[in-house]
């Protein structure tokens, strides 16, 4: 079993945690909390020993019920491999203490490309992964644009890349963050940093990326525009699609137009916390203009497209498998991935 631990269980830390637990060659050792919090009391219920970065507030969370079972280094001291979710930019600053612990460490998207010197996809660059000490898992955003754009320069050649990304103001639980009543461009100057992202797992993608924030919670939407290399029909993109096992078509019959739909489809499929892990394409969307125009709006979900990335980058710097279909099937299966 590869031992994980998840320094940070937070949003996407919890999930990695969970998604772990599920896996039948993983186990996790340990997640990690600065504070008391709900995530804390939920880690004690799912039975993951809970360590604290300051051992000096034992106190605070034991005295609240909150189990604790040692320090940061106590739980690296058990692992394999550590899963960095910590908020972006503190996850560098916890580099040293991996390698003083000679462990093979993943960081999220908000880190810089170089905290890892790779940034992963496994639809694009997991057999680059294998046995690699660090690696960073790209963000959300650009995890979703990876699948689509490797899957059809694959098959057609994409010249060009254009993407406007309506990105979602905060995570469910964030009570700080906004917009509430605004469109806010972030960045107003073009093109934004995404595209920049993207070339950190292929290089060779011409790409221009526009980014805004709106009053929303669930799923950032992308508009994605490609030239093609080659000519391509609607039918032969929605196939490309349909058998790629991290992206599924929101089909015309369910009547989704939105992402609000969108959560509630994914809530009565039984998804743990509405988690959408793949690329959800709105099939009416894609179309073919001419015969070298691709079109399409993606929903992606922030909180968990990513969380799967995970999984098959711990599994191929362990060299769980060289293969990166069969690290997909086995992360869907276990997870119960069952088709949009
Ligand atoms: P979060 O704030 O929800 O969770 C971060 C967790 O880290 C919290 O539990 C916090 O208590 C803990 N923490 C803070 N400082 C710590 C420290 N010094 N040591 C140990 N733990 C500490 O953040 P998140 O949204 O899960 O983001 C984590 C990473 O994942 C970031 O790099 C982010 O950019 C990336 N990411 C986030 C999303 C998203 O939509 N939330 C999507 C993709 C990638």
């Amino acid at each position: 079993m590869i031992k994980v631990a998840i320094n940070g269980y937070g949003t996407i830390g919890k999930r990695v945690a969970d998604a772990v637990n599920a896996q039948p060659d993983m186990e996790v050792v340990g997640v990690s909390k600065t504070r008391p919090s709900a995530e804390a009391y939920i880690a004690n219920m799912r039975g993951y020993p809970l360590y604290i970065a300051d051992i000096a507030k034992r106190d605070t969370f034991e005295n609240v019920g909150i189990e604790v079972a040692g320090d940061i280094e106590d739980m690296l001291k058990h692992a394999d491999v550590v899963v960095d979710a910590t908020p972006g930019g503190v996850g560098k600053k916890n580099k040293t203490l991996y390698e003083l612990y000679n462990l093979k460490a993943i960081w999220q998207g908000g880190e810089d490309h170089d905290v890892a010197g790779f940034s992963f996809n496994s639809s694009c660059n997991y057999e680059s992964a294998l046995g690699r000490d660090f690696v960073r898992v790209v963000s959300c955003n650009t995890t979703g644009l990876c699948r689509i754009i490797n899957a059809v320069d694959n098959v057609f050649g994409v010249t060009k890349v254009r993407a406007t990304m309506v990105r979602r103001g905060s995570d469910p639980g964030g009570i700080k963050k906004g917009p509430v009543d605004a469109i806010v461009l972030n960045p107003v100057t073009i093109p934004s940093h995404h595209g920049p992202d993207v070339q950190t797992v292929l290089p060779h993608i011409d790409i221009v990326t526009l980014a805004m924030i709106v009053p929303t919670t669930f799923c950032h939407m992308h508009v994605v525009q490609m030239d093609l290399g080659a000519d391509a029909t609607r039918e032969e993109i929605l196939n490309i699609i349909e058998e790629h096992p991290r992206m599924g078509l929101v089909r015309k019959g369910t009547g989704i137009t939105s992402t609000a739909e969108l959560k509630e489809y994914a809530s009565d499929m039984g998804r743990p916390r509405s988690d959408l892990w793949e690329s959800c394409i709105y099939e009416e969307s894609v179309s073919v203009v001419g015969k070298r125009d691709l079109y399409m709006f993606q929903a992606i979900h922030q909180e968990a497209d990513v969380v799967v990335e995970n999984i098959d980058a711990i599994r191929a710097m362990m060299n769980g498998t060289p293969d990166p279909l069969e690290s997909v099937a086995i992360t869907n299966k276990a997870l119960g991935f069952t088709p949009l």
